[in-house]
């Protein structure tokens, strides 16, 4: 069990392939949590967290790939 954390909440965010490469913040991020875009290294693991803004971002697995 973790404790408790008293940071904010973040959505996870669903990107699929077509979205890649996974720039944070993205297109649809909110203005409170611009920072200086980073690259999220999303095709490691199939998620990543924002190292500025924490926000999480999940690769889809959907294989839309044509
Ligand atoms: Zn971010």
């Amino acid at each position: 069990m973790s404790a408790p954390q008293n940071q904010k909440q973040f959505e996870t965010i669903t990107v699929t392939a077509s979205d890649l490469p996974v720039y944070c913040p993205g297109p649809n991020s909110p203005l409170w949590s611009m920072h200086p875009r980073v690259y999220i290294e999303i095709e490691k693991n199939g998620t990543a967290s924002c190292p500025y803004c924490s926000a999480t971002y999940q690769l889809a697995t959907h294989s839309n790939a044509e």
